[in-house]
């Protein structure tokens, strides 16, 4: 995540089927008995059709691998999801993973490659924010302002203190550098108190990484924040949030597995892994598939669910059983008109409220000025773990009565179009992204990076830039390069 100034989904500045008959259950693979049938050697099963998952699939079978893929839902995508419905006038809403970075570079590919347009979100989206705290109303500008140059010093320079925490630590290897042991075992939230921020810059710090990793900053490892910082520093110089995929983020999952056809099987949870000598067996509903290799492409919490036989080693089984992802959820309401324009500001909202930070999801979209748009709040943390327990329809009164609080000039244009997500609630999710919680990265990552037996892990967890769809695509191709070329006929 390139790090500038304020928050979107991470940094404050800073299905459908897929095509009609596309994905069908398949017999490929399959095996009744207990010897695997002669395609084993050359097949390789994906479990997820998530992003991860799906490239993974796309890149083996490009490498000449027989390759299915199991999805427990009825859809691709996974955490990739776009709102259609309740809104009218063909806008929608990412309930999952929405916007792309300039420096996102395997993401941006891979829509080149379907044929699929990227738009543009407003460049100057976070300039036109609106922040409210303490009950009033003013800009990012009039809080960095606040107690002289000390909050906007105190505010930018905290990465760079990362930065220099990290020591030069190689984020391919954040476990090996001589401090990990002490700088896992410390928060963020330790590190933050450090720095003696004005409350202003504390503030905006918290607000930035709380979305960045969907969690109270005491609950983030310093040694993961630490490696997180290294790698955005790592990257291009370049926009970060600038556009989303035309049409729906969630096309590209659907193209990928359109591409893929009758390998992806819909409605097939993975319930059983077992490694066998010439392989691995894994059985979802009645069935199950033989192959050389399986690409875990799921996240920990949903794997808790599968037994493995033999049981995973014990380093693998802690990791799986105490890898969280932080609570995220969003609430989305289409207005008549998008009020926020004539008003010179852009949708985009930082407060002191349970909600935090809020946006417009139809910035990219063909609006008009005075037209109707969507404006999306972003909740991560401990109120995205409050707010995951209430039912949908009074999570939506609840932050819609917050959003109400800041923009008392909207209600009037408010419509009952809305709609929300919790993704801790999904039982094949468990949550927004992966939070390595204090003393949890130093083990866990060298434990995610390795194959284990035939087992890979894919997904954004695995990745050194965490947490971002980039993450899962790069994960994917991770690993297919890992498992190379099936061996000849
Ligand atoms: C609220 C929110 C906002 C986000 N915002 C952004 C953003 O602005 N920009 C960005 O780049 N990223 C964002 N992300 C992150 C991004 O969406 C994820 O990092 C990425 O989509 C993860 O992809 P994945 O393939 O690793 O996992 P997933 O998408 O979770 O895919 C895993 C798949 O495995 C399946 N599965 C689970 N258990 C089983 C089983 N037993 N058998 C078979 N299948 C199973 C699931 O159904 C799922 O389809 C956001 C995420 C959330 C939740």
């Amino acid at each position: 995540m390139q790090r500038a100034p304020l928050i979107t989904r991470r940094s404050l500045l800073g299905a459908a089927a897929a095509g009609a008959g596309a994905i069908v259950a398949s017999c490929a693979g399959v095996s009744g008995g207990s010897r695997p049938d002669s395609g084993t050697p050359r097949r390789v099963v994906v479990v997820g059709a998530g992003l991860a998952g799906l490239t993974a699939a796309v890149d083996l079978r490009a490498a000449g691998w027989d390759v299915t893929v199991l999805e427990a839902r009825d859809r691709v995508g996974g955490r990739v999801l776009t709102l259609h419905e309740p809104f009218s006038g063909d806008q929608y809403a990412e309930a999952g993973g929405e916007s792309i970075d300039d420096n996102h570079t395997a993401i941006q590919a891979l829509a080149r490659h379907y044929r699929l347009a990227l738009a543009h979100r407003p460049a100057d989206k976070l300039a036109r924010a609106a922040v409210f705290a303490k009950g009033e109303r003013s800009s990012l500008g009039a809080l960095l302002e606040q107690n002289g140059s000390a909050t906007t010093i105190g505010y930018l320079g905290f990465d760079q203190a990362l930065i220099d925490v990290a020591g030069g630590l190689d984020p391919e290897h954040p476990e090996r550098a001589a401090h990990a042991a002490e700088l896992d075992s410390r928060s963020l939230e330790d590190f933050l108190g450090d720095q003696h921020l004005t409350d202003a810059a504390a503030f905006l710090v918290r607000t930035d990484y709380r979305g960045n990793f969907n969690a109270e900053l005491s609950g983030v490892s310093l040694l993961f924040a630490a490696q997180q910082a290294v790698v955005d520093e790592n990257l291009s110089e370049a926009g970060v949030e600038t556009m989303r995929i035309a049409g729906g983020n969630q096309r590209l999952p659907e193209a990928m597995a359109k591409a893929l056809g009758q390998r992806v099987v819909l409605g097939a949870p993975v319930t059983r892994i077992s490694q066998q000598s010439w392989g691995v067996r894994l059985t979802a509903g009645s069935r199950s598939y033989d192959a050389a290799h399986v690409v875990l492409a799921v996240p920990p919490p949903p794997l808790r669910r599968i037994t493995f036989d033999p049981a995973l080693p014990a380093a693998v089984a802690d990791m799986v059983d105490h890898l969280r992802l932080g609570s995220a959820l969003k609430v989305s309401r289409q207005y008549t008109r998008r009020f926020w324009i004539p008003e010179g500001l852009s949708g985009f909202t930082v407060t002191d409220l349970p909600f935090a930070v809020g946006w417009e999801a139809t910035d990219s979209q063909p609006v008009t000025a005075s037209g109707p748009g969507i404006l999306t709040q972003f909740v991560t943390g401990d109120a995205a773990a409050v707010g995951a327990k209430l039912a949908d329809r009074k999570r939506i009164t609840s932050f819609g009565a917050q959003l109400d609080r800041v923009y008392p000039e909207g209600v009037a244009s408010a419509t009952s179009r809305r709609s929300t997500m919790a993704w801790a609630d999904e039982p094949f999710t468990g949550g927004g992204y992966a939070v390595f919680a204090p003393g949890q990265f130093a083990p866990f990552w060298p434990v995610l990076r390795a194959p284990h037996g035939r087992m890979w892990f894919a997904g954004e967890h695995t990745e050194t830039l965490a947490g971002y769809m980039e993450s899962a695509v790069r994960s994917g191709q991770r690993v297919a390069g890992s498992i190379g070329r099936p061996p000849p006929t």
